[in-house]
């Protein structure tokens, strides 16, 4: 039996919150367990320090209501999909036992997200071996594999898989994400290229994303593999 219903995967701090806010405040809401993995503190980021962005990740996590948020010490910029990064990754999958797992994007601008991505989901799959023992806190930890991997569109523009309707938590999804304040709220930058033009890009890409299935706003997502619904009437 799974103990967390959705357990996420972020580079840095921040990255769940931009592209999967909406619908883990969802499940928040529905009483589900959502645990956020932060993979870096975000120490190589233009705007902020780490405590800042430590502190803001807190506020963020406070707003999305939930109650465990990990920060884990690989370092910004520097994220590699080895045997050490995917042990480490299969030791928080085994221990938060989650039924869904969420990642970055596989085609993203920060070669973090891109690398981020293939780790997480190669340490999903290892996650569920057996033979591969993991040693967590002095015990050994039984195997565990997620039942799906899916990948949140953050930066890059991708043909989500599938979009999921965020309209009723679409102004608390953007406080989670202005809650990093050092990062978008007080690093002021009107370029085309800057944080505004960022917070709007989000809007528009939820937009989008929301109009394809007739609703507000919507997150997209995709998926290694086929998605699967018993009931074909539930789907808008
Ligand atoms: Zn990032």
């Amino acid at each position: 039996m799974w103990k967390t219903d959705i357990l996420a995967f972020g580079a840095h701090p921040d990255d769940i919150e931009c592209a999967a806010a909406g619908i883990i405040i969802n499940t928040v809401k529905l009483g589900g367990i959502v645990v956020l993995v932060d993979l870096t503190k975000g120490e190589m980021g233009s705007h902020g320090t780490v405590n800042q962005r430590t502190r803001e990740a807190k506020d963020a996590a406070n707003i999305l209501g939930i109650q465990r948020r990990v920060q884990l010490n690989f370092e910004d910029s520097k994220i590699t999909n080895n045997l050490n990064s995917r042990k480490l990754v299969i030791q928080i999958i085994r221990q938060y036992k989650p039924r869904i797992v969420l990642a970055n994007a596989f085609i993203d601008r920060h070669p973090d997200h891109r690398e981020a991505a293939q780790l997480v989901s190669d340490a999903c799959f290892l996650s569920g071996l057996k033979k591969n023992r993991s040693i967590f806190k002095g015990r050994e930890q039984q195997c565990w594999r997620p039942i799906c991997v899916y990948h949140y569109i953050q930066d890059y523009f991708v043909k989500p898989d599938f979009v999921v309707d965020i309209s009723k938590h679409f102004e608390e999804k953007m406080k989670t994400i202005k809650a990093y304040k050092s990062q978008f709220v007080n690093a002021r930058d009107n370029s085309p290229d800057g944080i505004l033009a960022l917070l709007k890009q989000i809007e528009a890409t939820n937009r989008i994303f929301g109009r394809s299935i007739n609703v507000m706003h919507a997150e997209g997502f995709t998926s290694a593999r086929y998605i699967g619904v018993r009931d074909i009437t539930l789907i808008v």
